[in-house]
This record gives C-alpha cells, structure tokens and sequence, in this order.
C-alpha cells in the first residue's frame, strides 16, 4: 500500500498547544498570579433550558418502543429542516426543504464538500482564516491561492478580476478577524463567482453575531447567490452545540454545472458516507428555532456581545487599530509597537497575566496580529482590559 502522501504536505500546527504549554509554564512560576485566558475558542455559556428539554423528551421517546428512533435520514429529520427553511424566510430567504441538508457541524462539512468537486480546481482561501479550509485541500493536494487580507482592506480581501479561482472559501464574520462582509461586498463576490463559473463556499458560523439590519446573515440574501454558493452554517456559537455537535448545509438547487446540480452530488455523497445526526440533538436543535429558544440563545449570544463592547471600547481607549468585535465574538488587534504575534503573546503574559491567540497561527498575514474572543467570562474580560489598558495605555 501506498499513503497518501500529501498529509505530509501539511505543516504540524502547535499554535493552541503552545499557547497552553506558555501559560501553564507561567502560572507554575507564579502561582500567586491570576491568568485570564482571552484566548478562548469555544462557548463557555450552557445548552439553553428548551435544548435541554427537548433532548429529555427525545431521550424519553428512545426509552419506549412506540417512539423508538432507528437510523433517520441522512440528510435530517423534516422537522428541523423546515425550521431552518423557517429561519431562512425569517432573513427574506426562501429554501426549499430539499436544499437543506442536517449535519453533524461545520467542520465536518466544510471539508466534506470537498468531495463533490475535481481535483484539478484551483482553490482560493482568504489569508489569514479558519486553517481547516487550507489543510482539508492540502489533504486532497488541491492548489491553494490567497486571497490576501490585511489593515489597507481591514482584513476583508474582495476579488480581484486578474486572478482566477474555482472554489472560493467566505466566512463572515470571520474567525479570526471578527471582520465582517457588507451587502455590497458579498455582491462583488457573487459577481466575480458567476463570471468566472466559481463555487463560493461560505461559512456562516457566526451569522448570530450579527444584529444590524444592513449586514446579511446569509449569502443567499444576495441576489443569484443561489447560482454560484454553497452555505455552512452551525449551532456551535450560535446556540452552544460545540459539544453536542449539529450544523446544516445549505446546497441550492439552481447551482448547477454542466447541466447536474450539485445539490444531487451532495445527497449521494452523504446517503453514501453519513448516516445523520442523532435524533436527540435534532430534537434540541429544533428547540434553538422556537419563540422560547430564540430568546434563550439571544441571551447567550449578548452576554458575549457585551464581553466583545468591553473589548472594543478598552482597544479604543488604548488607540490601538483592530478589527470586529461588532457583529462578532472576535476582536482583531495590531500588535503594539511593532512586535511579532509571539512577542506580543509573551509579553502580554509576563506583563498582564493576560492569554490570547497570536495572529500569526492563522496565516502569514497574521503576523503582527492578535486575537482576543468574547466567549470568556465577564468580570474576567472587564479586569482583563484594565490591565492592558494599564500596561498599554
Ligand atoms: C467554530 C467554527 C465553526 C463551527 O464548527 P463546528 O464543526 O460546527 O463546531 C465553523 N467555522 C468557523 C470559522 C468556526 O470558527
């Protein structure tokens, strides 16, 4: 046998794993010290009480032949793919069921999809991002080209006419920036999408975060979007599911190329290869999209909303240049005076007692950037910024 051999291709990540080697050396020198981890990838806030609820009831229906569940279909059950379409409509968007496709996360999916398209596609990976959309290509050996991101477009590269891509990787709000796409922005990409026959594969993970009016939730509330994208979406940071793990994709039907809708590529693919989220968890994802569920997440999603305020008003007070932190959990900060990520994680940790992600772990156009999340704790958070401000002001 024969590996495959682009795995050795990919470059050994050790950015979250040095960030925690470097703060438990520290708290073992001084143990006296308080660390505050801004650092956090990952909801902190429980499932809210209709998810749990619901999961109880379905666990119950589990217990008892008569509502035994056996395997579910694939693609999920109608009950939770209507309540997206619902959500959807609720943004002016109009699904249909069967574009609508239950998932066990956005992970899994984004790197998933991958399947359904040539090896000879040109990817283009906006830089820095999310490293999943880069290393599930290097896996496959798929040339990857960036879409160069830095302060002069405040971290949001739009196309350029010149270059020419295939596959087109979006994620607004951003992970890492918190930088978020305008309507505007998003019809520049659907533009240069259709003119060169491209896919964009958007990532919508944060589509909570938003709370203006202006700024889309969805891709597809851009006009022929429906033609030329594909929507990951998930209940991860949206309703706390890191853990429980559901996410839903949306595959339209009028994306088609070469007269087969790509729609029906995915339905093989996943009849083929996935056997469906359990039905507990659909059963408390359905929960998220009720009256009683909306506000209870709403409540989640403000709490780190306010932890983001708290963040964005302390980079203000300091005058240093950032991004996000509005429509999203992540504020995006330049190093001050002119250090390296990693110079600026170790001095805000011997200085501050403060813990965040260098920049430079999401790509090299990451270096000389930090990020701090809002999914930490609020006192924390606020005592966090005096110190900085304390230190950096
Ligand atoms: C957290 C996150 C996701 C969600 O992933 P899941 O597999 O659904 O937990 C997707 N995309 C980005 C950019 C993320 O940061």
């Amino acid at each position: 046998m024969k590996i495959n051999e682009h795995y050795l291709e990919l470059e050994d990540s050790y950015l979250f794993s040095t960030v925690a080697r470097k703060q438990r050396e520290y708290q073992q020198a001084h143990p006296e010290k308080k660390v505050i981890r801004l650092s956090i990838g990952d909801v902190t806030l429980p499932l809210a009480p209709v998810v749990i609820k619901a999961m109880e009831d379905a666990v119950k229906e589990m217990g008892s032949k008569a509502t035994f569940r056996g395997y579910g279909p694939e693609q999920g059950y109608d009950f939770l793919r209507e309540a997206v379409q619902a959500y959807y409509q609720g943004h002016g968007v109009s699904l249909d069921v069967d574009e609508i496709f239950i998932s066990d996360g956005a992970k899994s999916d984004l790197g998933n999809l991958l399947d359904i398209f040539s090896l000879d596609n040109t990817v283009m990976i906006p830089n820095p991002v999310y490293p999943v959309y880069q290393d599930t290509n290097i896996m496959l050996g798929r040339q990857v080209i960036y879409a160069e991101a830095g302060e002069e477009n405040g971290f949001l590269p739009l196309p350029d006419p010149a270059v020419k891509a295939d596959i087109v990787y979006l994620c607004s709000p951003n992970n890492p920036t918190g930088a978020v796409y305008s309507r505007e922005q998003l019809a520049a990409w659907v533009d240069y999408a259709k003119k060169n026959d491209a896919v964009i594969l958007y990532d919508a993970a944060y589509e909570c975060f938003i709370r203006d009016d202006e700024t889309p939730h969805s891709i597809f509330e851009i006009e022929g979007a429906k033609e030329c994208a594909i929507e990951v979406c998930s209940f991860s940071k949206t309703a706390g599911f890191t853990g429980t793990r559901c996410g839903y994709t949306v595959v339209p039907m009028a994306l088609v190329s070469g007269g087969t809708p790509l729609n029906h590529l995915w339905l093989r693919r996943q009849t083929t290869k996935f056997n469906g989220v359990p039905y507990i968890v659909q059963r408390g994802a359905a929960a998220v999209f009720t009256e009683e569920g909306q506000m209870q997440v709403r409540e989640a999603v403000d709490y780190y909303r306010e932890n983001a305020k708290i963040m964005v008003d302390g980079m203000k007070k300091m005058g240093i240049w950032f991004t996000g932190g509005v429509n999203s959990p992540y504020i995006w900060m330049k190093c001050p005076g002119g250090r390296t990520s990693w110079e600026f994680f170790d001095y805000l940790l011997e200085n501050a007692g403060v813990v965040g992600t260098p920049g430079s772990g999401f790509g090299r156009n990451g270096e000389g950037y930090f990020r701090l999340t809002a999914f930490g704790d609020q006192a924390e958070t606020r005592e966090a910024m005096e110190r900085m401000i304390a230190l950096l002001s």
